[in-house]
């Protein structure tokens, strides 16, 4: 068997020109900060990429870039200016931060109402309950993949690698809302080949070059790689081998072009969803 490739590239770029049209319609253009502290590399690559999403869905972006030294009470003020800001729906602190400033901090200062990456206590709590304000924007892209390809988690069993409270743990929830029978495995978990072979449905969250190999892969099982790793020739690449696996799964994401651009779409449903909220 060689497996269908999950198309997140395509299905983001519906999804945001979905989300284009909705804003046209509305009153005022959604608004979308994004705090960016310090100079991780990586993390400017992210930001430059929701600064591109945002053009292409017509948001209005504003960009805070703080330097590397930036005080907490400065960080914490930005953010108490941004949740008051008329004009900003959703509020972004990109992740990590630098090492003297309390990530929890920083998230427990945003509005939950403005909360677009679904981080806050109160949105987590309103998820699990069910009761989504918005969804948590890695693990939503995954739901909406699956449900492009028609693929019913509905009494199916899942395992999820990973329990970030980022994607492990919401991808859980996400999955067991959709009546799938979920097991989650993490670093302390014996016997991982084991689990991952009764997965109808494996999402692979770890970070891990080459931890999932076809061997621990059930015949016709769908396979989601959400990592995103460097290999040892420096390309991206996730958990999955991905080669050997496609071979035996029904259903496999590419990385890249499979759950990445998907995550990106899906904080632009959310700033959409948080801009009508307001307006
Ligand atoms: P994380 O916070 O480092 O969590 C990794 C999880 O993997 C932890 O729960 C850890 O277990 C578990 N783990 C580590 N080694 C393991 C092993 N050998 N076997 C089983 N589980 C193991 O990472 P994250 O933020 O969730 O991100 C995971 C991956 O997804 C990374 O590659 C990241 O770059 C990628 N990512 C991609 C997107 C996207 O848009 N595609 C978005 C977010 C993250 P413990 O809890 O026991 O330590």
């Amino acid at each position: 068997m060689s497996a269908v490739i999950l198309d997140g590239k395509a299905l983001a770029a519906k999804m945001k020109e979905t989300v284009a049209k909705e804003s046209a319609a509305l009153p005022r253009k959604p608004g979308l900060a994004v705090i960016l502290v310090g100079d991780d590399p990586a993390s400017a690559v992210y930001v430059r990429n929701k600064e591109k999403d945002c053009a292409d869905c017509g948001f209005l972006c504003l960009d805070y870039h703080l330097s590397a030294d930036t005080t907490e009470t400065e960080l914490l003020e930005l953010i108490a200016q941004m949740n008051d800001a008329p004009e900003v729906d959703g509020i972004l602190v990109q992740l990590p931060l630098p090492k003297h400033l309390s990530e929890e901090s920083a998230i427990r200062a945003i509005a939950p109402e403005k909360d677009v990456d679904c981080f806050t206590s109160e949105n987590v709590g309103a998820m699990v309950q069910g009761k989504a304000r918005f969804l948590p924007c890695t693990p939503g892209g995954v739901m909406a993949l699956l449900d492009e390809y028609g693929i019913d988690p509905a009494g199916k069993h899942c395992v999820v690698l990973g329990r970030s409270n980022i994607v492990g743990k919401p991808m859980a929830q996400l999955l067991l809302q959709r009546d799938a029978t979920v097991t989650i495995c993490h670093s302390k978990t014996p016997n991982l080949a084991e689990e991952c072979r009764r997965a109808d449905i494996l999402v692979s969250a770890v970070g891990r070059v080459g931890l999932v190999s076809a061997d621990m892969v059930k015949e016709g099982a769908v396979v989601v790689d959400v990592a995103m790793n460097r290999g040892a020739d420096g390309k991206l690449c996730g958990d999955v081998l991905y080669g050997e696996v496609a071979e035996k799964a029904s259903y496999i994401t590419p990385v890249p072009g499979g759950v990445g651009p998907l995550t990106r779409a899906q904080l632009m449903c959310n700033t959409l969803a948080a801009s009508k909220n307001r307006q």
